[in-house]
């Protein structure tokens, strides 16, 4: 990848870019209006863009290690999260937002195996999904419900974000839970009444939450 980051910038510049050229300027002197906030995880492997098939424009999305939610602090601590909810609330009136975590998360991974030494962020960070972790060393299934559990605890985070309980309670803000399965191209969504993530289109089995999970 390193070998061709410059030529990837002129590929983009020259057939990618011309094809939204309009719409990019649009933008520019319209200003944007997404009306959705996505918090999803740094990995690679997943598209943001690609999954909502999202044109520029529609989408605000933020990406931390393990697509976590740090708790409402109002002593203002340094948060990248915390200040694009609140950017994404207060000044872009976002009327959805989507914590979507995935499979074989690092971060969840990194609960179990512990960061390396000299990453003490990442120590800290990763900490921010621990109340979803079970004791002793989960299998895949286990991992998959410990990474759900996480998802499920985000939820319960982002809401007691007072900007975004209050636009809730007014109907104003939604707040959405997925769960993206990466090698099947298929998204299960939390559904708090059941305690579980189910498939929207109702192909895949509805996954129940962990006793325990918020
Ligand atoms: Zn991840």
């Amino acid at each position: 990848m390193a070998r061709d980051l410059h030529e990837r910038l002129k590929h983009f510049r020259e057939h990618t870019f011309p094809r939204h050229e309009r719409e990019y300027r649009k933008l520019m002197a319209a200003g944007q209006h997404p009306g959705t906030l996505l918090i999803s995880c740094a990995d690679s492997r997943i598209l943001p863009h690609v999954l909502l098939e999202a044109e520029p424009g529609e989408l605000f999305s933020v990406r931390n290690v393990g697509n976590l939610v740090p708790p409402y602090d109002d002593n203002a601590g340094y948060s990248s999260t915390a200040a694009a909810i609140e950017y994404a609330v207060l000044v872009l009136r976002v009327r959805d937002i989507v914590v979507c975590g995935h499979g074989h998360c690092g971060a969840i991974h990194a609960l179990y195996q512990g960061a390396p030494k000299e990453a003490p962020h990442l120590a800290q960070w990763v900490r921010l999904a621990r109340e979803g972790a079970l004791s002793g060393a989960p299998d895949g299934r286990k991992m998959r419900s410990v990474e759900q559990h996480s998802v499920a605890l985000q939820v319960e985070r982002l809401s007691r974000y007072p900007m975004v309980r209050e636009r809730v309670e007014r109907g104003e803000l939604a707040i959405h839970g997925w769960y993206y399965v990466i090698e099947d191209g298929v998204v299960l969504v939390l559904d708090a009444a059941r305690r579980a993530f189910v498939d929207p289109a109702g192909e895949v089995p509805a996954e129940p939450l962990a006793p325990g999970a918020p």
